[in-house]
C-alpha cells in the first residue's frame, strides 16, 4: 500500500512538475513589459519639414528603429506603430496600442512661424530657425494614467538630461500655438491635454520631441547614429525605472 502510494504519488508530482514547468514557460515571456513605440507622422503628412528638407516621419522613424532595438536588448516586447508611414488616424494607433504596458511617441519638433528665416543650402530654399534648441516631453491630464505617464516623463527628461541634452522650453512661450504649462519644468514636461493619441491611450502616455529639426545645428546632431543610440539608452533607463518602480528619482 505505501509503495503503491509513493509510486502514485511520485507519478503525481511528475506530472505536476512538467505541468508547471510548461505554465512557467508559458508565463514568463507574458511578463516581459511591451512598449507601444509610436512613430510621429505619415508619408502623406510628414509633419515638420526641417533646416535641409528633410521630413520630420523619417526622423521618426529613423529614431524609433534605433529604440526599438535598445528596448528589445534590455528585455522589453517592442508593438512598433506607425512605421510604415500609412497611419493617418490617430485613434488608430491607440487602438493598436491596447494591452501595453506603456504608450511612447515619437516626435521630432519644429518652432512657430514667426521664428521661421530662410536660407538656400546647396541652391534651394529652406525655412529654419536656430532660436531654440532641445528636447521636450508631453503628458495628458485626460490620459487615466497621468501618475504614471508623468513618472515616466520626469524620469525620461532626467535621464536625457543625464547624457548631456538639455530640454527647450519654447512651448512654454505665452503666444498663440504654444502656452504649455509645466507639468515639471527641470526635466522638459509639459501638459497638453489634448494630443489625441495621449488622451485615448488607456496606457501611460508619453510623447517625446526628440529635439528641433529647423535648427541647424540640431537637425545634423539629430541625424547622428550615436545620438539616436544616447537618446534610446534614456529611453530604455527611464521606462525601466518607471514601469517596475527602480528606486531613485528625476533630476529636480
Ligand atoms: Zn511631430
Amino acid at each position: 500500500m505505501i509503495q503503491a502510494s509513493d509510486k502514485e504519488s511520485s507519478r503525481q508530482c511528475v506530472a505536476l512538475c512538467l505541468i508547471s514547468v510548461w505554465l512557467g514557460g508559458l508565463v514568463a515571456p507574458a511578463l516581459a513589459l511591451t512598449v507601444a513605440l509610436d512613430v510621429g507622422h505619415s508619408l502623406a503628412h510628414p509633419g515638420a519639414i526641417s533646416a535641409r528638407g528633410v521630413p520630420e516621419f523619417a526622423f521618426n522613424r529613423a529614431l524609433a528603429v534605433v529604440v526599438q532595438h535598445a528596448l528589445e536588448k534590455q528585455g522589453f516586447q517592442v508593438r512598433l506603430i506607425g512605421a510604415q508611414g500609412d497611419m493617418d488616424d490617430l485613434r488608430s494607433r491607440t487602438r493598436a496600442a491596447a494591452g501595453a504596458d506603456v504608450f511612447l511617441s515619437v516626435h521630432h519638433d519644429s518652432v512657430q512661424p514667426r521664428y521661421l528665416e530662410t536660407w538656400v543650402p546647396g541652391g534651394i530654399p529652406h525655412r529654419f530657425s536656430d532660436r531654440f534648441s532641445g528636447f521636450s516631453l508631453f503628458v495628458s491630464r485626460s490620459n487615466p494614467a497621468l501618475s504614471t505617464s508623468l513618472t515616466c516623463a520626469s524620469r525620461l527628461g532626467t535621464t536625457l538630461r543625464r547624457a548631456g541634452f538639455v530640454p527647450s522650453e519654447h512651448h512654454a512661450a505665452p503666444i498663440p500655438g504654444e502656452n504649455r504649462p509645466f507639468a515639471d519644468r527641470a526635466n522638459g514636461v509639459h501638459y497638453f491635454d489634448d494630443l489625441v493619441v495621449l488622451k485615448t491611450a488607456t496606457q501611460p502616455a508619453l510623447l517625446l520631441e526628440a529635439g528641433i529639426i529647423v535648427n541647424r545645428t540640431d537637425e545634423v546632431s539629430l541625424q547622428d547614429p550615436a545620438t539616436r543610440e544616447k537618446i534610446a539608452g534614456a529611453i530604455t533607463t527611464a521606462l525601466q525605472a518607471c514601469l517596475t518602480g527602480t528606486p531613485g528619482h528625476a533630476l529636480p
